[in-house]
């Protein structure tokens, strides 16, 4: 990796960073914004079990020494008085004639089933009263209710402000709500008559959560800041779930982002439908029921998720089985929610805070065994965002056993480790990029350098070949060429004279070969050496060469001082012709030969041989012909040319004058003399 892209991972590794922690800062202002409230609205909720000074005492909250200046909302807990099994309207209340000792119930509660309260049973319906006197003042005050029941309707001083569901006595007509309200109200005269009446047939226990009263102001701003905090998380969530769910759809590589996008969406849906209920303010005519159901969903299923999602992230094989259990169990604990009622679900739902706990215990082991031990960065993010999630379950177990008072909070945890783990994925990302980066360049230079090693082959390949074929080209001519004289050899001559002959066969046209050989050479040799020999054989070919006028003759040294020459196109009147210039240069030459027989220079004797060629006979028999012409020359008294005559083998061809005619036949008939003395000596 460059320095450059080094740098740049740094930045970009700073900048996710940076963006992480003022995200979780946000929110963990947000989370702080309710614990250190300016008017101390949370304060008084969580320390209203214990320190409330005010009490709801045999039904009458007696608030004359409250001051909501100091402190603008107050729980209305305490027993309240309660008309089991009655469904009564504050009229119908003023009539009747009341004990002395009311019936009361202690609120908040929760009523499970087959344990009734004060008579009540956690499927029933009760009416329920609260007289609170407050302070001599004009002020406007409020009551805030969270969930009561899953369906109530509320009177103030005889008149209905508020119906969340209709309260009935009849289970089949029964319609939950699980609606919070606000109510604003005047008193007359410092005392103001609550009258609720509840009923539960839906949910499996009845749950009476804290009723608040307080200063309306501060009523309006507690659920206003509720509603914002709550809005801004489920669109953060929803944002996330969008974002790693269509890069999901994009990429299909990443299967963390699947489960991470399913994670943020589920929670947001049960943060929108949990608390201030967002999600049914925005569409109130929801279903109680299917509301109940989404709400719930995601506490079944975003364990098994995130068993899924943490296997993905440590790419743990090891725990395939928990990931394919958790994809069986998120299918069949949705079927289960989906069809069953409340009532069942919410059951097992008892029992699953155990299973949460259980499988919270697995995870944290399983990214301390294989993620911390593999030095996996996703093990840390986890680390953190599943400490914070841990927590906020913890209180929210709490909480639901009404062991403690504090806002639901998982969701927010869950927002922050949702948080936590998008900046992981941001982050391993831009590794993956990277690191696809420094590849793709690593590439592009290997490629490069391939490619100047195969250019650099191909130009020694092209080096290897031109030298090489110079060799060939030389060891041809090499091959081709007579090494003393530089004429043809005579392998060469054969190959060009069977080219010529096919040609001229084609062509019908003439092919002559002249058969030469040098007069007494042997005595040359024997006087004067054979160096000076061969000095006299370059000496005869170049004059031989220099008399060969046309680009197709052919000179070649055939014998050791015998020279052949090839004409095409010539007749044989034409090759006797260049046969007699050939001897006329030679003898011009005047190359001293003071021991021929016939001459005082080197002279030399020609055979001719003229044919048109054809399948009828052959080169060779072309070549025999001249050489028996040679022949016939060397008898005839030599320095002269023989034409081959067709029909007879050999006949004398005088080309010359008469005179000169008869001086050779004197000189041949002498030679045949010696000849014969000699051969008749030698024998
Ligand atoms: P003739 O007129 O009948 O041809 O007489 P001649 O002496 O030339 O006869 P012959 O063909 O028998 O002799 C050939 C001689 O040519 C033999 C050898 O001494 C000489 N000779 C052959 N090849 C070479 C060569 O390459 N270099 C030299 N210096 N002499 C050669
Ligand atoms: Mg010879
Ligand atoms: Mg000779």
């Amino acid at each position: 990796m460059t320095t450059k892209q080094k740098r740049w991972q740094r930045q970009n590794l700073v900048k996710s960073m940076l963006i992480l922690i003022s995200v979780i800062l946000v929110i963990f202002m947000t989370l702080v914004g309710f614990w250190i409230p300016a008017d101390k609205t949370l304060t008084t909720q969580l320390a209203a079990t214990e320190t409330d000074s005010f009490r709801v005492e045999r039904g009458v909250f007696d608030l004359r020494q409250w001051n909501p200046e100091i402190k603008p909302l107050l729980s209305m807990n305490g027993d309240w008085e309660i008309f089991t099994d009655q469904l009564l309207t504050p009229a119908e209340l003023s009539a009747i004639q009341l004990p002395n000792e009311p019936q009361t119930i202690p609120i908040p509660a929760e009523i499970m089933p087959g344990k009734p309260l004060s008579g009540l049973d956690a499927n029933g319906y009760a009416t329920l009263r609260v007289r609170v006197l407050l302070p001599e003042d004009e002020r406007i005050y409020g009551l805030k209710f969270a969930y009561f029941a899953s369906a109530y309707r509320v009177w103030i001083n005889g008149k209905e402000l508020v119906s969340a569901g209709t309260p009935v006595t009849n289970p089949a007509e029964c319609k939950p709500r699980y609606l919070p309200s606000e109510l604003l109200f005047h008193h007359i005269d410092g005392e103001v008559e609550v009258v609720v009446q509840v009923s539960n047939f839906h949910h499996r226990r009845m749950r009476l959560r804290p009723v608040l009263l307080g200063d309306s102001q501060a009523v309006t701003r507690l659920t206003q800041r509720q509603i914002i905090s709550e809005s801004l998380i489920f669109g953060s969530l929803l944002v996330i779930a969008l974002y790693y769910g269509v890069l999901y759809l994009i990429q299909r590589r990443e299967p963390a982002l699947l489960s991470l996008a399913t994670a943020a969406f589920i929670t947001a849906i049960r943060g929108g439908i949990i608390g201030e209920r967002i999600v049914v303010r925005l569409w109130p005519q929801m279903p109680g029921e299917l509301m109940m159901k989404l709400g719930y969903l995601p506490v079944f299923i975003l364990l098994p998720l995130l068993v899924i999602y943490v296997r993905d992230v440590l790419d743990s094989p090891e725990m395939d089985r928990a990931a394919r259990l958790s994809g069986w169990g998120i299918w069949g604990l949705t079927a289960f929610v989906a069809l069953t009622p409340v009532k069942g679900y919410d059951a097992v739902f008892q029992y699953g805070q155990g299973f949460i706990l259980l499988g919270s215990i697995y995870l944290i082991y399983v990214m301390v065994v294989y993620g911390f031990r593999k030095k996996n960065r996703g093990a840390y993010a986890m680390a953190v965002g599943s400490v914070v999630v841990l927590l906020a379950a913890a209180s929210d177990m709490l909480r639901e056993f009404s062991l403690w008072n504090a806002p639901e909070l998982v969701s927010e945890g869950l927002m922050v480790f949702i948080m936590i783990q998008a900046g992981f994925l941001a982050w391993r990302f831009n590794h993956a990029f990277l690191r696809a980066n420094t590849l793709a360049t690593e590439n592009a230079a290997m490629y490069e350098e391939i490619q100047q090693m195969n250019r650099d082959l191909e130009e020694k390949i092209r080096q290897r070949t031109l030298e090489l074929t110079n060799t060939n080209r030389k060891l041809m001519l090499m091959s081709r060429t007579d090494a003393l004289t530089g004429a043809d050899n005579r392998r060469s001559f054969e190959e060009k004279l069977q080219k010529e002959w096919h040609r001229l066969q084609r062509e019908n046209r003439p092919l002559a070969l002249i058969m030469s050989d040098i007069d007494f050479f042997k005595e040359y040799n024997d006087q004067f050496g054979h160096p000076e020999g061969d000095v006299c054989l370059r000496q005869v070919a170049a004059a031989i060469g220099k008399t060969l006028r046309r680009e197709t003759d052919v000179l070649a040294r055939y014998g050791g001082e015998e020279f052949i020459i090839m004409l095409p196109n010539t007749d044989k009147d034409g090759a006797c012709r260049v046969a007699e210039k050939i001897r006329k240069n030679v003898e011009a030459l005047q190359i001293s030969h003071p021991y021929s027989s016939i001459h005082r220079v080197i002279t030399i004797s020609f055979g001719v041989a003229a044919i048109i060629p054809s399948r009828k006979t052959t080169p060779e028999a072309l070549v025999r012909r001249a050489d028996q012409a040679l022949y016939a020359a060397k008898q005839q008294g030599r320095n002269c040319v023989v034409l081959a005559d067709e029909q007879n083998t050999f006949t004398l061809k005088d080309l010359q004058n008469e005179s000169e005619n008869n001086h050779q036949q004197d000189f041949q008939q002498d030679l045949q003399k010696d000849f014969q003395q000699d051969f008749q000596k030698g024998l």
